[in-house]
């Protein structure tokens, strides 16, 4: 599947019952050659309104993040594990992960990175392992794939609780550091 088809297949989904309850699709946005993909979970309530993964708080916070790796939006894609939000912004069900990660596997095959970062547990547990444990695993390397996996806080996790920030400033400078090898890697 190239890009459109991919996009406009995604639109039209009814696999799981969360179309029925989102006000927009949230496929994902970024730059399609990136080295680096940003993995979150599922829109929330600002994403669901303007079909954009990370546009309400967690999403500026996740900006001061990029900045801190030299980066901004133009050189990541960033797209979540669910497309839809899920309602009251609860954890995505087994059964929506499951029949929505076609999506996200033709993103990341598409994208073709060098490195995927999850935002959170949620997210590292879909591609990581299933049995992640954020507070033990983040800043991790795991190599799957050809793909350097990594996964850290979550930025909803780091506005909750700020003595998460110390350590996730140290994973985002690892990240930095390997992802120099890659920058001009794709040009
Ligand atoms: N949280 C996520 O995991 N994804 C978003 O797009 C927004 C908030």
């Amino acid at each position: 599947m190239d890009w459109n088809e991919l996009e406009n297949n995604c639109s039209k989904c009814t696999a799981c019952s969360l179309c029925s309850t989102r006000t927009n699709l949230v496929f994902g946005i970024g730059n399609k050659d990136a080295n680096i993909m940003f993995i979150g979970e599922g829109p929330g309530e600002q994403e669901d309104l303007q079909g954009e993964p990370f546009v309400g708080r967690a999403g500026k916070l996740l900006d001061v993040m990029l900045k801190i790796m030299y980066l901004d939006r133009k050189d990541v894609y960033i797209a979540n594990i669910v497309k839809c939000r899920p309602p009251l912004n609860r954890d995505p069900l087994p059964e929506e992960k499951s029949a929505c990660s076609k999506w996200l596997d033709n993103q990341i095959e598409l994208v073709n990175p060098k490195i995927i970062v999850c935002l959170g547990r949620i997210s590292a547990s879909s591609l990581i392992s299933p049995d992640f444990k954020i507070t033990k695993m983040h800043g991790q390397w795991v190599e799957k794939g050809g793909i350097k996996y990594i996964a850290i806080y979550h930025p909803s996790a780091l506005l909750r609780d700020i003595t998460k920030r110390p350590d996730t400033f140290i994973d985002l400078k690892k990240i930095t550091k390997e992802y120099k090898q890659f920058k001009t890697e794709k040009i």
